[in-house]
C-alpha cells in the first residue's frame, strides 16, 4: 500500500499517519520530522533548512525531492509507505511520479484530511503553547495557512482528477478520525 496524506498544517496528519501506517504495517515518512531531526542534530542539511522552517516557508523542491528519493530507496519501503507532508508542491508531485515509475510502483490512494481553517489555526496556537515549535507563532501560522492554500491545496484536485483522492473529515476525536480513515481506505 502506497499512500499520501494531505491536509493543512494542524489537521492531525502526523497523528493519523502513524496510526494508519501501523494498521497497514508500512513506514510513515514525514518530511517535516526528517527536517526537524536534522535541525536538532545540527547536520549540514539542518543548518540549511533551519531558518526556512522557522519562517513557515517551504524547503526547496530540489532538497526535499532528494531526501524523499533517498528514503524511499530504503528496504522498509519496498512493500509500501505512507508519505506525510510530501508532496507539497506540483513540482514534487512530478518528482514523486518519476520515483514511483522507476520502481514500477503505483500510488494506492491519497488521503485528504479536511478541517476548517479556524479550527486548525486554533489547534496550532495551542500546540505552540505545549510543544514550543517555533513555526507555531500566530503570524507564522497565518503565513503557513496561506502558503498551504496557494501551494499545496491544488494537489487535492490533481489527485482527484487521477481518481486517487479519498477525503475524510478530520474534525473530531483522534480515535473517531482514525476510524473514519481506515474505513474510507478499506473501501478503495
Ligand atoms: P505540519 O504537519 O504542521 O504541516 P510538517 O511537520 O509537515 O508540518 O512540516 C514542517 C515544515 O517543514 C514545513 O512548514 C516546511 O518548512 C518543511 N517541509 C516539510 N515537508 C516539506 C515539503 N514536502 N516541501 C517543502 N518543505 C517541507
Amino acid at each position: 500500500m502506497r499512500l499520501i496524506i494531505l491536509g493543512p498544517p494542524g489537521a492531525g496528519k502526523g497523528t493519523q499517519a502513524s496510526r494508519i501506517a501501523d494498521h497497514y504495517g508500512i513506514p510513515a515518512i514525514s518530511t517535516g520530522d526528517i527536517f526537524r531531526a536534522n535541525i536538532k542534530e545540527e547536520t549540514e542539511l539542518g543548518l540549511q533548512v533551519k531558518e526556512i522552517l522557522a519562517s513557515g516557508g517551504y524547503v526547496s523542491d530540489g532538497i526535499t525531492n532528494a531526501i524523499v528519493e533517498d528514503r524511499l530507496a530504503k528496504p522498509d519501503c519496498a512493500s509500501g509507505f505512507l508519505l506525510d507532508g510530501y508532496p507539497r508542491t506540483l513540482a514534487q508531485v512530478g518528482a514523486l511520479d518519476q520515483m514511483l515509475a522507476q520502481q514500477g510502483a503505483d500510488l494506492g490512494a491519497v488521503l485528504e484530511l479536511t478541517v476548517d481553517d479556524e479550527v486548525v489555526v486554533g489547534r496550532l496556537l495551542k500546540r505552540a503553547e505545549t510543544e514550543g515549535r517555533d513555526d507555531d507563532t500566530e503570524d507564522v501560522v497565518r503565513d503557513r495557512m496561506a502558503i498551504y492554500h496557494r501551494e499545496t491545496r491544488p494537489l487535492a484536485t490533481t489527485y482527484r482528477d487521477r481518481g486517487l483522492l479519498v477525503s475524510v473529515d478530520g474534525d473530531g476525536a483522534i480515535d473517531e478520525v482514525t476510524e473514519r480513515v481506515i474505513d474510507a481506505l478499506g473501501r478503495v
